[in-house]
């Protein structure tokens, strides 16, 4: 999608912090970091909300979650805990619509979330 903000990063085309990379997934630091590890983890292909998600995407979904849990544990917070969010259209809070795993971590969390 050639205005999608998290299309550019996966392309390199809008440079951020890259944590982890590989052949369908990519994983960076979020802009505005809401606990002392925020990770973004996102498809190299565009999906715009979960509700978008085909069969066949079942797979990246994995990864991402793959990607979430290898991340977690290079950020050596895997053993204290973590949560991971999707945000899903409005009410979901979802801001950027190319799907994302929020995976937040290095803070004791709350619920139920705002
Ligand atoms: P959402 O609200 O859609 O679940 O989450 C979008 C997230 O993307 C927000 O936490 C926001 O800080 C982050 N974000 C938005 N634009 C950029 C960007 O250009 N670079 C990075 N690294 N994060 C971004
Ligand atoms: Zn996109």
């Amino acid at each position: 999608m050639d205005d999608c903000i998290f299309c550019k990063i996966a392309s390199g085309d809008i440079p951020a912090d890259i944590v982890y990379q590989d052949e369908q997934v990519v994983g960076f630091r979020d802009l505005n970091p809401q606990a002392p590890t925020h990770v973004l983890v996102i498809p190299k292909k565009h999906i715009a909300t979960l509700n978008d998600l085909l069969p066949e995407d079942e797979e990246i979904v994995g990864r991402m979650v793959g990607a979430a849990r290898e991340i977690a544990m290079r950020e050596g917070i895997a053993d204290a805990g973590y949560r991971t969010v999707f945000n899903c259209n409005e009410q979901g809070g979802q801001t950027v619509f190319h799907i994302h795993l929020h995976l937040l971590g290095g803070r004791p969390m709350t619920w139920p979330p705002g």
